[in-house]
């Protein structure tokens, strides 16, 4: 098919909303603001969508489920952190459809079913943690957000089937992955940064263990977790082969996956489920709990749970 220039045009400015909140590794430089080069990589699957004039699909894996360190976050619930989150995309799509009638649609892919067992948190958790974001998303204004989780791709007996089928449909060898994460860069990152996660997860208060025997625990679960996101990756691929996948990680320039923020600030970096919201004069902040709590912030419940903090004089 050929592109016409109005479509040139409308992929580009679609595009340039999307790469504004581009999340970048601070050790890897792009050119341009946007970079071109990330604008060039995702061209043609966003111009796919604006020549049949249908709203141009995004995949997000995304949104777990609460850290289960009591440190970082308020509860096992989505709170005021996700609905931040979820009013930035939503936003984000609302400001596409001003440039593109049609619009944009976010599906977030819930990762939590995925490897929930491999952090330490039951699913039950999960599927409450789930069960909230659905409506979180369904109550978004502009409509264009939704949430596929693992129990929506494959009906099974038992969760703990739906992660064999998920290894042994989707997964990787153990051998191969190892390798990729001692070759490859940006591998070797998400690895290391899954690493600290579980570990300043677990090593709370409570935790009876070594430090030594809690890394090396951290260490074998990073591989677990990497394993089955990757492989959740693949359903996610198989079920919107089209769609553009934005990550809540930094991405190599010019990759196929495009690394988001899910906010504005300074400290967008942090996600909601590993963070508390805090109300400041400025709007809000992102911060762990412990800080929030350090700094005295206030806590403000809602509809009876604890939502977000606020900061006087701050
Ligand atoms: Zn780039």
């Amino acid at each position: 098919m050929i592109h016409t220039l109005r479509d040139t045009t409308t992929t580009d400015r679609v595009l340039r909303l999307v790469l504004t909140h581009q999340r970048r590794a601070r050790t890897e430089t792009h050119p341009g603001d946007p970079c071109a080069r990330c604008l060039a990589a995702h061209v043609p699957r966003v111009g796919a969508f604006v020549e049949l004039n249908r709203p141009v699909e995004f995949v997000l894996p995304a949104f777990p489920v609460k850290s289960p360190n009591p440190a970082k976050v308020l509860g096992r619930l989505p709170d005021m952190a996700e609905e931040l989150a979820v009013r930035f995309l939503d936003e984000l799509c609302t400001r596409i459809a001003e440039v593109y009638p049609p619009g944009a649609k976010v599906i977030i892919c819930a990762d939590g079913r995925v490897f929930g067992d491999l952090i330490g948190v039951p699913d039950p958790d999960v599927t409450a943690y789930q069960q909230r974001m659905r409506e979180l998303l369904d109550a978004a204004p502009s409509g264009r957000l939704s949430l596929f989780t693992l129990d929506n791709a494959k009906r099974m007996p038992t969760h703990g089937m739906l992660r064999d089928w998920l290894d042994e449909d989707f997964g990787e060898s153990a051998e191969d992955l190892r390798r990729e994460v001692c070759d490859d860069p940006a591998t070797t990152s998400l690895y290391r940064g899954l690493c600290r996660f579980l570990f300043e997860d677990r090593a709370t208060p409570d935790y009876a263990g070594t430090r030594a025997a809690l890394q090396r625990e951290s260490r074998r679960r990073a591989y677990g977790v990497l394993s089955r996101s990757r492989a959740w990756g693949r359903v996610v691929q198989q079920r919107f082969p089209a769609a553009i996948r934005l990550s809540i990680h930094p991405q190599p320039c010019g990759d196929p996956k495009l690394g988001l923020l899910l906010g504005t600030g300074h400290d967008a970096w942090l996600t909601p489920w590993h963070a508390v919201a805090v109300e400041t004069s400025d709007g809000y902040r992102l911060m762990k709990r412990a800080e929030a709590e350090a700094l005295g912030a206030r806590l403000v419940r809602r509809d009876g749970r604890p939502s977000h903090f606020t900061l006087e004089g701050a």
